[in-house]
């Protein structure tokens, strides 16, 4: 469905080193390819690129470079007009509904305004429109009346979603849906997601920081790191058994929710650092504990291995290489 070849975003900013332009390498060199029906997760720590990457997907800004392709298509260069009809067909859900809602507009009107956008419908069918995708992501008519701050955050993400969904896309964008919602409802909206997905045959990519949340909802799972991708895997395969060295830290930071059940936490040395000041070589070499010379003066490329099962893998390190 999509493929994403080389894809870079870089921003310029001002500052001048050396006499060089300086420029945050905010995603660098991506490859990703998305099958129909499948959930990707794009997961890492704030600042790795993946809401930058759903973004770039989107064609909500400039590419610096690569290419997309949506069905096959370069849309690379596609103009805004040209962008129009697979708007429809590519939609995104941000994390702060109550951000992403008009706050003077009635649910109807929030969630009808795709169709209106289209021209395709008549008002009865536009109504009857709204009120069958409503009840879909569980709300009811008397939603239909109620403005944003009326609502609960669940809520109010539902709605979101049925805007989101009523123009029938093909690909979901779901950037941190559940990361502003209580805890006690996120669940209901992550099954709310995966039941969807199912019914109608979605396609998602799934941005994340929470490896739990991601691990429960994907397919197959990307780690970013200082925007490249560390590692691609199944899900069974990086959870079961990770590879990168930072794949295996982050995973091991996760809570066990039995207290008596021991895993060694792998602590990461220092921050994350600078994206202004990247290191030199393998991007996560200033926190990694296998780091020879070799990673301080070369980048590992993003390598695709076979697995003894011939299950095929990805992996950026020389470790594997
Ligand atoms: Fe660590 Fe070197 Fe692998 Fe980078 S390439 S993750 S520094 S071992
Ligand atoms: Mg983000």
């Amino acid at each position: 469905l999509l493929e994403i070849r080389n894809v870079k975003k870089y921003y310029p900013v001002k500052k001048v080193r050396n006499g060089e332009d300086i420029s945050v390498k905010a995603v660098d060199q991506i490859d990703l390819t998305v099958n129909q029906g499948e959930i990707v997760g794009l997961v890492g720590e704030s600042g790795c690129g993946k809401s930058t990457l759903g973004k770039t997907i989107l064609k909500l800004h400039d590419i610096t470079g690569g290419q997309i392709l949506f069905h096959g298509e370069d849309i690379t260069n596609y103009t805004e007009k040209q962008m129009r009809p697979l708007r429809e067909k590519i939609q995104i859900i941000f994390q702060d509904p109550y951000a992403s809602l008009n706050p003077k507009k009635k649910v109807v009107q929030s969630v009808m305004t795709p169709l209106d956008v289209s021209g395709k419908y008549t008002k009865e069918e536009k109504l009857k429109k709204v009120i069958d995708i409503l009840n879909e992501v569980g709300l009811s008519e008397k939603f239909l009346e109620k403005y944003p701050h009326e609502m609960s955050g669940g809520q109010r993400q539902r709605v979101v979603i049925a805007r989101a969904l009523i123009n029938d896309p093909e690909l979901v964008i779901c950037d941190e849906p559940v990361s502003a919602l209580d805890v006690s409802v996120r669940s209901q909206v992550l099954n709310l997601l995966k039941d969807l997905q199912k019914e109608r045959n979605l396609t998602y990519i799934f941005i994340s920081h929470d490896l739990s949340v991601v691990e429960y909802l994907c397919d197959r799972v990307a780690v970013m790191y200082l925007g490249r991708i560390m590692e691609l895997a199944d899900k069974k395969q990086l959870y079961g058994n990770p590879l990168h060295p930072y794949t295996r830290a982050l995973l091991s930071a996760i809570p066990v929710p039995d207290i008596h059940a021991k895993k060694d936490e792998i602590i990461l040395q220092g921050e994350v650092p600078s994206p202004l000041n990247p290191p030199k070589g393998c991007l996560f070499s200033t926190r990694c504990a296998y780091a020879t010379e070799r990673c301080h003066k070369e980048a590992p490329k993003l390598v695709e291995l076979t697995d003894e099962n011939g299950a095929k893998r990805s992996v950026s390190c020389f470790l594997y290489h």
